[in-house]
């Protein structure tokens, strides 16, 4: 892929190869935000911050800012969308209005529709969907603020909320992008690196299996490259997975000293 239309900004966007001359990399193998090719931006993870949400998670992947959040499973409507013999997963992803520095016209788009398809199929595989049979869960994916690898994002926080909606699944999902820039492998690309780099690769793995659960490329790379990238990636996703069991422990301690903390508590008496 040479070139593609700014998505939806109404210009010409050079990407994925199309513009190499853009120096991303300084001689000393510095990034333009300060960090080196193998290096992820900062990652927080907050799993339960919904109260009406079965499940959920707040996601920052530096300047991402992603909230997950799950229903179910619940009686799937319409009747006819049902499966008799499990569940469906049914997520949306969504940009909103403020999320970019061009305001995105809100509703679905080409790209939504199609994030959404992708996640919904890696959940489907992950999920214990025949454990349900008849129902759908539902996740929501909001992107408060967009920096590039948004759906890397959005996925690693939708597996938190749902496991925090205690829906069992054969393992939870870090997902992280690799990329091609001023032809170097680098890790996690940011917005300009998207943009101007030669080479976009977001994948997401289940850890306890070693399974690639979603791999998608934009550009160009060798064949060792694509090693590289690869490597590179399932690393950062295993980083990542720790980081998600730590939020889920942080979470579950915090409910914890709450109970502890309701046992400990006088019991209020009637008398007097
Ligand atoms: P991802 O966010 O998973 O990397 P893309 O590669 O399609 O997905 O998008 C890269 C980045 O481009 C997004 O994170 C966002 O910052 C920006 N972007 C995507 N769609 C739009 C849009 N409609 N308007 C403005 N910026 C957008």
């Amino acid at each position: 892929m040479q070139a593609r239309t700014g998505r939806g900004f109404g210009i010409k966007v050079m990407t994925m190869g199309g513009n190499s001359n853009v120096k991303l990399i300084s001689d000393d193998g510095i990034r333009v935000d300060g960090r080196k090719v193998d290096e992820l931006r900062p990652i927080r993870i907050e799993a339960g911050v919904l109260k009406r949400a079965d499940g959920s998670a707040y996601v920052e992947f530096g300047k991402n800012k992603v909230l997950a959040a799950v229903y179910g499973p619940r009686e799937c409507h319409p009747r006819h969308m049902q499966n008799p013999a499990k569940a469906i997963i049914q997520c949306k992803y969504n940009m909103i209005a403020f999320s970019v520095n061009d305001r995105k016209r809100p509703g679905p788009d080409r790209r939504s529709v199609e994030i959404s398809k992708i996640i919904s199929e890696a959940f489907e595989y992950v999920v214990f969907t025949e454990n349900f049979p008849r129902t759908s869960i539902d996740v929501y994916i909001e992107v408060l603020q967009a920096n590039a690898g948004t759906r890397c994002a959005g996925l690693t926080a939708a597996s938190v909320a749902l496991a925090d909606a205690g829906i069992p699944m054969k393992d939870l999902v870090p997902a992280v992008a690799v990329g091609k820039v001023n032809d170097q492998v680098v890790l996690d690309l940011q917005k300009e690196e998207d943009n101007f780099g030669q080479a976009d690769l977001p994948i997401a793995i289940i850890p306890r299996t070693g399974e690639v659960l979603l791999l998608q490329m934009d550009g160009h790379m060798t064949r060792a490259e694509f090693d590289q990238a690869i490597e590179m990636g399932v690393g950062a996703c295993k980083r990542i997975y720790d980081l998600q069991k730590d939020a889920l422990a942080r979470r579950y301690s915090v409910e914890k000293s709450e109970e502890d903390q309701l046992e400990e508590a006088p019991a209020e008496t009637q008398e007097g």
